[in-house]
């Protein structure tokens, strides 16, 4: 059988929908973001990128670099056997603890990314709670639905923000079986938030558990960079935080936190936490510095927020249409992949300006965007320079405008 010629049809496939991914080789210099090089078919070239998940920069604070330097020097590379065998580090029990204080909870328990720690939580709790029945919003990401389809539990999806609908589906069920609802502060796509306090009056009305993915939230929101359940002062109503050390944390990792209880059950059944080897403890020790940095500055929080107002207003300025959001993130709408990938490619090419072209299956067919991320190290010059760069393209590419 020819399997290579198996597999190329199906590319052939993608890219004749125009939705085929091709990565931009970047090549990050500590100390320059959100500059970077790229490894273009033209050679090498000094861009600003404008789609980063490290969103404050703090992959390369100077006191984050130096906690992973000491402690790669001080104890070495890898972890060196799973958190069971050997690999359980001192540097993973401080950040633990690190992490349960950022949630005001009992316990956290660390994975090895953000996507290991959705699958695996709910994958446990799907499948270890008997009659289990999982509630998930619409639009969660792909490490939950996979999560929730591998626990094999009774699923039931719920409107995309809509505690009313929640409401409805949790009350068709018996009142007997533990309910699970899964939802996400800030939707990274759209960029839009969750009513967590409603959704919350609504779970504690039928009993059930609250789960909350704040990935994208964590170190950004609220005055300790808890997430939006600590601006809001919900913490304490969510049984179960989820958030990841590879974004605003500029690190890599991902974790729970809840009471301990919880925290010991997923620790002690969970496939996706026990047979794989630690996280390196010298990522550990330096995510510890950078969430306890943004215990306590709310500097370049202030600054993210001020720069995304400002791309906002210019964008605004020259008609060109972004979803309206509470959040840090700016959706620029293209609605048409072969579009969306051309733009993105001529951004890069004529004006040095790196942002990925968001297709389906991340999003919807039909509502293909580019994901402006502003943070606090792009400067009003950057920001002037990525507008006049996309007007032009308006222009050329006669998209439409927004008449204000
Ligand atoms: C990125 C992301 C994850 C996964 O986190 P990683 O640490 O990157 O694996 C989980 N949930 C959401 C909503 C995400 O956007």
């Amino acid at each position: 059988m020819d399997f290579d010629a198996l597999f190329q049809r199906q590319l052939d496939d993608l890219k004749a929908e125009g939705n085929y991914r091709v990565f931009a080789e970047m090549e990050r210099t500590c100390g320059t973001h959100p500059k970077a090089v790229n490894h273009g078919p033209g050679g090498a070239r000094d861009v600003t990128v404008w789609c980063s998940n490290d969103y404050l920069g703090m992959g390369q604070h100077p006191k984050v670099v130096e906690a992973m330097v000491e402690a790669a020097r001080s104890c070495g590379t890898g972890a060196g056997g799973t958190r069971n065998i050997s690999g359980t580090n001192s540097h993973h029990i401080a950040l633990e603890k690190e992490l349960a204080d950022l949630h005001g909870k009992e316990a956290a328990l660390l994975f090895t990314s953000g996507y290991v720690s959705n699958w695996a939580a709910l994958g446990t709790l799907g499948s270890r709670l008997p009659g289990a029945v999982i509630l998930s919003d619409a639009l969660n990401h792909a490490s939950m639905i996979e999560g929730i389809r591998h626990s094999r539990a009774q699923k039931v999806i719920w409107k995309h923000n809509d505690p009313e609908d929640l409401d409805r589906k949790l009350a068709a069920l018996p009142a007997d079986a533990p309910k699970i609802v899964a939802f996400e502060s800030v939707y990274s796509m759209d960029g839009d938030i969750a009513p967590i306090r409603e959704i919350c009056d609504v779970a504690d009305k039928y009993g059930a558990m609250t789960y909350i993915d704040e990935v994208h939230a964590v170190g950004m929101y609220g005055p300790r960079g808890g997430g939006v359940a600590e601006q809001e002062g919900l913490m304490d109503r969510i049984t179960l935080i989820e958030g990841t050390l590879g974004k605003a944390f500029g690190c890599f990792g991902g974790y729970i936190t809840g009471s301990a209880a919880l925290c010991d059950f997923i620790r002690s059944f969970s496939s996706g936490f026990i047979f794989t080897t630690a996280l390196p403890p010298a990522v550990a020790a330096a995510a510890k510095v950078s969430i306890a940095h943004l215990k306590t500055s709310d500097a370049e929080r202030r600054k993210q927020r001020e720069q995304v107002e400002k791309l906002r207003a210019r964008l605004d300025a020259y008609g060109i249409p972004h979803l309206d959001n509470p959040s840090h993130i700016v959706p620029v709408m293209i609605k048409d992949p072969v579009k969306c990938r051309m733009i993105s490619d001529i951004l890069m090419r004529d004006f040095g300006v790196y942002v990925q072209p968001i297709n389906y299956p991340t999003v919807p067919k039909g509502t293909e965007r580019l994901r402006f991320t502003p943070g606090p190290l792009h400067t009003d010059a950057d920001i002037d320079h990525m507008c006049r760069a996309l007007n032009s393209l308006w222009q050329q590419c006669a998209l439409a405008r927004q008449v204000a």
